[in-house]
């Protein structure tokens, strides 16, 4: 059945909406072919298009043909192609332990049960020092809050709640948290290690499925870039439930620690009663992958050489550990929606004939479920000349009911916030600024590689209003289906209401790359320090 939709009368040929002639777009057949893509990209042969694999490459061959056929030029280092290289080490549990030492005793560590051992291309074979709670384990100059002053955590592992104070502002919070953030903070005080513990007030998934991800293969990029800190010896996550053994013997529980998390009280601060040792079993390999580049070039003689970013990432995690038998991980919505969405918008802006006066550059990036690896090598690596002046990101935006609101991660930190209220009032859409803060979305995908480089940049989410079946169906995707073989091409998906999604955005693009100015982050914006 066709649906008539009236909040989108604005994209309409004829403003009739509501008479019999209305001729809003046809979202069921937009929405299908939309999902055409999806159902290529998530099919089980492609095999969760894990970076670097066979399925991969199947991925990245259909989207630089949908690239071509939608009128976009090669704009990557070898055709749509900009290839790189990746290391790859995997644990190898049974050459792998962990192990508490108290009072000369040595407790075993269960590795998966109680923890997962980290590892990375230069993480020590073997590691024993003692341990030290760091609360949070944040230092933030700009507020003067340090959770290591005072403390002797030299040649130590920190071991911290992953999170924040509660009156600390969210994207401070979550930039801080960052991987790279952490470790330039907590190498700069000597710390060898860490051991971190979930912070069960914003936990995601269930710690069994934190475990079956633990014999995912790390990549790390072999060309990562300047400006990157040390990585850490070694890198423990302890599941949140066995954490007490960590805390016996010191004089302070871990409960005593969570209680302090929940009232939002500072937490403490002490050395703890045990020392780590750890010996970690890796194998080593190396792999190729590529991100897909095409371009629409700008009008402008001048603007032209300003790139307005679409982006979305390719890879997902590939065969893993079987959850109810299945295997795959096709990463349906996670993130094929978002690739299908850069097709379609490229197509859109085709058939609309549109020429923007900004080229606008379509990005599929690899190596996202890796650490956003695709991206920041793009970021470092670019394959156009001139400057890349907005990343807008679609990662996992979860079309999963009619599209009412439109939920906006990094709403006040730049223009692009005005931008994305205009288009989308435009179709009858309300805008919502992240309502979840703690979950730091916004620093969490390929955006942040383009924020880091001072690039306004915006990322989305279905939105919904709190206490609504809308807010049910969000929240059970995550609970159920995140990161899970059940991210499928059999979920309930509303298509109709993903095509609106990509007028929206198509719209968003045009309105950036045709703009008097080029965007720029809010004065006050706590991103705007990456501004060279
Ligand atoms: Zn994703």
């Amino acid at each position: 059945m066709k649906r008539v939709n009236c909040l989108f009368a604005a994209f309409a040929i004829t403003s009739a909406c509501g008479t019999a002639f209305a001729q809003s777009p046809d979202w069921d057949a937009l929405g299908k072919q939309w999902w055409s893509h999806v159902q290529f990209l998530a099919d089980d042969s492609l095999e969760g298009r894990d970076t670097g694999s066979r399925g991969f490459e199947k991925a990245a061959d259909y989207m630089a043909e949908q690239f071509r056929a939608a009128g976009l030029q090669p704009a990557g280092a070898n055709g749509y192609r900009q290839p790189m290289d990746f290391d790859v080490v995997r644990i190898d549990e049974s050459h792998s332990s962990l192990e508490l030492l108290r009072d000369g005793k040595v407790e075993p560590v269960k590795l998966g049960d109680d923890a997962i051992l980290g590892v990375n291309a230069r993480a020590a074979e073997n590691v024993e020092a003692p341990a030290v709670f760091v609360g949070y384990g944040l230092t933030v100059p700009e507020l003067h809050y340090d959770d290591l002053a005072g403390l002797d955590v030299k040649g130590k592992i920190a071991v911290f709640v992953t999170g924040g104070p509660a009156d600390m502002p969210g994207p401070i919070k979550a930039h801080y948290q960052s991987g790279e953030e952490r470790r330039r903070a907590l190498a700069k005080a000597g710390v060898i290690g860490v051991i971190s513990i979930p912070n069960p007030k914003s936990a995601e998934v269930p710690w069994s499925r934190i475990a079956a991800s633990r014999f995912q293969p790390r990549m790390e990029l072999r060309d990562p870039g300047a400006d990157v800190p040390p990585a850490y010896q070694v890198s423990i996550l302890f599941n949140t439930d066995r954490a007490e053994m960590l805390f016996a013997g010191s004089g302070h529980t871990f409960p005593e620690v969570l209680a302090a998390v929940n009232a939002d009280k500072p937490l403490p601060h002490f050395p703890l009663a045990v020392a780590v040792r750890s010996h970690l079993g890796m194998t080593r390999s190396e792999v190729q992958s590529e991100n897909i580049v095409g371009l629409l070039p700008g009008s402008d003689p001048q603007l032209k050489k300003e790139y307005v970013v679409v982006s979305a990432h390719l890879d997902h995690l590939g065969v893993g550990e079987p959850v109810n038998g299945d295997r795959i991980y096709n990463g349906a919505m996670d993130d094929a929606s978002g690739d299908a969405s850069l097709i379609e918008i490229a197509r859109a802006l085709k058939n609309s004939a549109a020429q923007p006066k900004r080229s606008i550059l379509f990005l599929s990036v690899t190596g996202e479920e890796k650490g956003e690896l695709g991206s920041q090598y793009f970021a470092a690596h670019p394959t156009v000349p001139g400057a890349n002046i907005a990343d807008i990101n679609m990662d996992m935006y979860l079309p999963l009911f009619p599209l009412k609101y439109l939920e906006v991660q990094g709403l006040g930190e730049s223009s692009l916030g005005d931008d994305v209220r205009a288009v989308a009032e435009a179709a009858g859409i309300q805008v919502q600024a992240d309502k979840e803060p703690e979950h730091n979305r916004f620093i969490r995908s390929d955006q942040y590689s383009f924020i880091k480089k001072g690039v306004p940049s915006l990322a989305f989410k279905f939105g919904y209003v709190p206490g609504t079946p809308e807010e049910k169906i969000f929240k059970a995707w995550y609970a159920e289906r995140y990161h899970a073989p059940s991210d499928d091409l059999t979920q309930p998906v509303d298509m109709a209401a993903a095509a609106q999604f990509n007028a929206i955005l198509e719209k968003l693009a045009l309105r950036v790359a045709d703009a008097d100015h080029r965007p720029e982050w809010n004065p006050d914006s706590f991103f705007r320090r990456f501004v060279r």
